[in-house]
């Protein structure tokens, strides 16, 4: 093991370790730790100094200490249960050493009597007597034990002596990795390397040592590594080539003149990004991102209808049915007659199922729109042109890597989102895109307004709905979100449809996340043809949907949200032209905390911000989304505390795609750190 002198070593499983059997092993891959790189990042918690500390008359009750002994006599009851003891002393005073569960033989072996011993272990007191319990360590060669001993947070299984055995067994084996930053980078971290760092990382004197060099140089490795492999992505799949798409703009004016809206300039910057791109030569891996209700749609359907005019078949993926519909109906609408879509959905038929998928075949139909079932293998395309994934925030980069490989060369992609991300994460987030951004909202927008209100002032609120009401709106009631059950979550919904239903009576819907597919659709289309005035629900309506009539929304227990997910559900309101008002309802008064919360989403209509913002109350860990989105969460470096680290990654990576750096000397980072050898196999 000793010889080898790259990462390979630390990649070994566990069991290469001297000391780890299967037992162990198991134990660990639960903890999600399957290799020996994975275990240098469980970091001490604490530790505690096992070097020779007192003498008898200086020990201290209740913590641990090492003392040099010497064994004089020893008490073996003839009971069973009872403990064996043997008394001990030094020039000081007494001790007695107390052994539960143990054989008289053991206890002589390492207690030989007139012989000096060093022990380690907590001291208690018993009728007014020093005694140790079970020591620790008992040794002749004190040296074994005269060291400081890390506490890990340990696994159930595992002692904290095997843990500081495994630990420092490995960095004492640690191979000497040959340095993969430039000498100007490394003077940023005082030269630390690697190995310095990785030992200094285990050295009790550091711990919680977040400031210092080593520890950023890690956090720093860590995110460079991130950066690099998406850049990687990002240069193949540009290198990809593939038919140009050649289309005349007719259709796309006779689209914009079936609206009844004009496209604002970052609608139409976009499309020009988009349409260069399908024209080139080269694969395009596009992200477009705009905040809720920024107009994304239109964009994707004007530039599929030039893909289908040059004569490629397009696919449009939406995360639920009832968004895919919703953009089939649109593009049914604003589409000419001979343009042959179809909606692929769990609600078919076999019979058209089959159509669908015969027709796809033989290039019969142009454009399908659904959900990921449109990715399955039976689904085969004549010639699929471009990929559209609609609300793709749950698409990690190594998803959106297999989608794009999945159409083939020729196809572009182009995925759209509106999860805002704070800008330290837009790399290691959409690293491997090209990105276009929708930052103006369409112009007739009235900035929603947003009050917050307790929940004994529930009376207001009615009243205040009522009138919304009678003036022809509509309003969303989204329910409390009860995260520890669903059947809760569900129930509160069915309570507040009912309460609301006896008082006004056939103008609730309800909509919760059991209620089937096809119920769904069919309320939500009465919803839309204003058959009903209230729409109870749970969180299900957050993704996308466009109800342009609907201009109120009331969350209730609205502190159970996070400040982007509030600003997500406020985004299904104000899309018409009326004034939009979005209540967030409190159980109890505000602390100074969430009433800071609060008011930034009073005072800030924009998603960047807000998510910034969200990002700084609460941890990226917890932003909306992030959890499922695919980004692989950071070991040491923080998006909060070390932004000076992602904003010098940054730089870097730009460095290393103009200079067209050869990533081999990165190749040990991205092996290690990304258990990916993007040169190899990722691309
Ligand atoms: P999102 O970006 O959240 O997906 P949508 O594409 O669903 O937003 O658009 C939201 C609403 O805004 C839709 O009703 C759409 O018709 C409308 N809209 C889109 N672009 C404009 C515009 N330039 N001016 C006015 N309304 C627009
Ligand atoms: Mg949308």
């Amino acid at each position: 093991m000793k010889n080898m002198n790259n990462c390979d070593y630390l990649l070994s499983d566990l069991t290469k370790l001297n000391g780890v059997g299967k037992k162990t092993m198991e134990i660990l891959k639960k903890k999600k730790v399957n290799n020996i790189f994975d275990l240098l990042w469980r970091l001490p918690k604490s530790y505690t100094d096992r070097s020779i500390t007192s003498n008898i008359c200086d020990l201290q009750i209740n913590k641990v200490q090492t003392i040099k002994i010497i064994p004089k006599k020893y008490q073996f009851p003839r009971i069973r249960n009872l403990p064996n003891r043997v008394n001990c002393e030094d020039e000081t005073g007494k001790i007695d050493c107390i052994f539960f569960n143990s054989y008289e033989g053991y206890v002589k072996k390492i207690l030989p009597l007139n012989e000096q011993v060093s022990i380690s272990g907590k001291i208690s007191s018993y009728k007014g007597k020093y005694q140790i319990t079970n020591p620790t360590y008992v040794s002749k060669d004190n040296s074994i034990i005269e060291t400081v001993h890390n506490k890990y947070s340990l696994t159930e299984g595992i002692t904290e002596k095997t843990y500081n055995k495994i630990i420092n067994q490995i960095l004492k084996n640690l191979p000497k990795l040959s340095e993969w930053h430039d000498q100007r980078i490394l003077k940023k971290f005082d030269n630390e390397s690697w190995n310095n760092s990785i030992v200094k990382l285990h050295d009790p004197k550091n711990i919680n040592n977040y400031k210092s060099s080593f520890y950023k140089r890690l956090a720093y490795d860590e995110i460079l590594a991130s950066f690099i492999v998406n850049s990687e992505i990002r240069k193949k799949i540009k290198k990809i080539k593939k038919k140009s798409k050649i289309f005349d703009q007719k259709p796309h004016y006779e689209i914009i003149n079936k609206l009844n809206f004009k496209l604002t300039n970052d609608q139409k910057a976009s499309l020009i990004d988009i349409n260069k791109d399908l024209v080139s030569k080269n694969k395009m891996f596009r992200l477009l991102q705009g905040d809720v209700g920024s107009g994304k749609t239109i964009v994707s359907l004007i530039s599929a209808l030039n893909v289908i005019t040059s004569g490629f078949q397009v696919s449009l993926m939406a995360p639920t049915e009832i968004l895919a519909r919703q953009h089939y109906n649109l593009a049914k609408k604003l589409f000419a007659k001979n343009i042959s879509i179809a909606l692929l959905s769990s609600k078919n038929e076999r019979i058209e199922i089959k159509k669908i998928i015969n027709e796809l075949k033989n290039n019969k139909i142009q454009m399908v729109f659904g959900t990921h079932a449109v990715f399955q293998k039976k689904i085969i395309f004549a010639n699929l042109g471009y990929i559209i994934i609609d609300e793709q925030h749950k698409f990690g980069v190594r998803q959106r890597k297999l989608l794009s490989d999945k159409g083939g060369n020729n196809c572009d992609v182009l995925l759209m989102s509106a999860t805002p991300i704070p800008r330290t994460l837009t790399m290691s987030v959409y690293g491997d895109m090209d990105v276009s951004i929708i930052k103006e909202k369409p112009s007739n927008r009235k900035e929603v307004k947003t009050f917050s209100k307790l929940e004994n002032k529930m009376d207001d609120v009615l009243k205040f709905v009522k009138k919304e009401i009678i003036d022809g709106n509509q309003v969303f009631w989204v329910c409390p979100l009860i995260e520890e059950s669903k059947k809760l979550d569900h129930q509160s919904s069915v309570n507040k449809y009912k309460f609301l239903n006896k008082l006004f009576p056939n103008k609730v819907a309800l909509l919760h996340g059991k209620i089937e597919n096809d119920e769904k659709e069919l309320i939500l289309n009465k919803f839309l043809n204003k058959e009903y005035s209230i729409l109870v629900s749970t969180t299900i309506i957050e993704v996308g949907i466009d109800f342009p009539n609907a201009n109120v929304i009331i969350i209730e227990n609205a502190n159970k949200f996070g400040l982007s997910q509030l600003h997500q559900l406020r985004g299904r309101v104000g899309r018409g032209t009326k004034q939009a008002s979005c209540i967030l309802m409190f159980k109890s008064n505000l602390t100074v905390n969430a009433k800071k919360r609060i008011n930034i989403l009073k005072n800030s209509n924009d998603g960047f911000e807000i998510s910034e913002e969200d990002m700084k109350l609460r941890g990226f860990g917890d932003l909306l989304g992030f959890k499922q989105s695919g980004v692989k969460s950071f070991r040491l470096a923080d998006p909060i505390q070390n932004e000076d680290l992602f904003l010098l990654a940054e730089k870097e990576i730009r460095i290393i795609e103009q200079q067209n750096t050869d990533i081999n000397k990165y190749k040990s980072l991205l092996k290690l750190y990304d258990q990916a050898d993007i040169i190899n196999d990722i691309v």
